[in-house]
């Protein structure tokens, strides 16, 4: 009964979600088919990842759409936040890690050996699952980046850290508490904090690691709300193990799990409604229907 009422509710969710993609401006149609024709901003190819010797993710070929939220979903420990990590290289930071295959930002190998890797980082920001203000005030914060590349106006700094702190949906309630730390304001607050300083060094992608999941749900919506507006002027890939949550927010899910290796391969990716209305794998429709996970 649980199980069936879940199910519903997943459906209606990702219906929902569906016809708010349908009217999205970002989106154009091909004639014949009326099918969206979606510009790929990333794409992995035959990605498998490895710490020391251990495959924890396996031939993962996945292309993103631009300006759209993409979802990854799938049971605990299937390598989400590894394959997610490894979309910035984030991976380079974790001794003995060992990736194979190709990552491409338009085009382009992130993994090829010519390649700025802070700079990388720049156009792919990443917000964390426990939010992390640095030690510094909210102005502070959000000003970080944009000094770390060399800007030092005070109005242009001024600017950065208003627009970013609006686009976050925090400039109201800390605009006339700029100079107070960013670690003394609630949890929610720190997150939305922490998407502004993501936000302030013009990141073309920005990945999210649960980013709600130390968050209550009052939190969690405006995030949730945050990043339909963000989805305009950004290609967001979050991951989540809160099946309600990518079925509300996301535009595509892709579905990974362990496979007979052991190690995280993608077993499905679609628009979301048509994942968790009518998934076309038996593992999918398992997932999604809350029978494993
Ligand atoms: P998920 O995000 O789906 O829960 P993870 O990517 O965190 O999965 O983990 C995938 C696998 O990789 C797990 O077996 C986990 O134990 C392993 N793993 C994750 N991080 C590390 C690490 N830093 N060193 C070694 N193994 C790791």
């Amino acid at each position: 009964m649980e199980t069936a009422l879940q199910s519903n509710q997943l459906t209606t969710l990702a219906n929902e979600n569906q016809r708010g993609l349908i009217n999205s401006s970002a989106f154009t149609f091909s004639k014949e088919k009326r099918l969206p024709v979606l510009k790929t901003k990333m794409e992995t190819k035959g990605l498998s990842i490895y710490y020391n010797k251990t495959l924890a993710v396996e031939d993962f070929s996945l292309s993103v759409p631009a300006n759209q939220i993409t979802a990854i979903i799938g049971p605990s420990g299937c390598g989400k936040s590894t394959l997610l990590r490894s979309l910035n290289r984030m991976t380079d930071l974790i001794p003995r890690t060992h990736v194979e295959g190709s990552v491409l930002l338009d085009g382009e190998n992130l993994y090829a050996p010519n390649i700025d890797v802070v700079e990388l980082r720049r156009r792919i920001g990443m917000v964390f699952q426990r939010p992390n203000p640095f030690p510094m005030s909210i102005y502070d914060n959000v000003a970080y980046g944009p000094r770390i590349y060399g800007v030092r106006n005070r109005v242009a700094l001024d600017d950065i850290v208003e627009t970013c702190l609006k686009q976050a949906a925090l400039w109201d309630e800390v605009k006339h508490k700029l100079n107070q730390s960013g670690m003394a304001i609630s949890g929610g607050q720190q997150q939305r904090l922490c998407i502004a300083r993501a936000l302030a060094v013009e990141p073309e992608v920005i990945l999210m690691d649960e980013p709600a999941a130390s968050l209550d749900p009052i939190a969690t919506l405006k995030i949730e709300e945050l990043m339909q507006n963000l989805k305009s002027s950004y290609t967001i890939i979050i991951v989540t193990h809160n099946m309600q949550q990518a079925a509300r927010v996301s535009n595509f899910t892709a579905f990974m799990m362990l496979n007979d290796h052991k190690a995280g391969s993608l077993v499905e990716f679609g628009e979301t409604a048509g994942l968790f209305t009518n998934p076309k794998h038996k593992q999918t429709q398992e997932y999604v229907t809350g029978r494993f996970g």
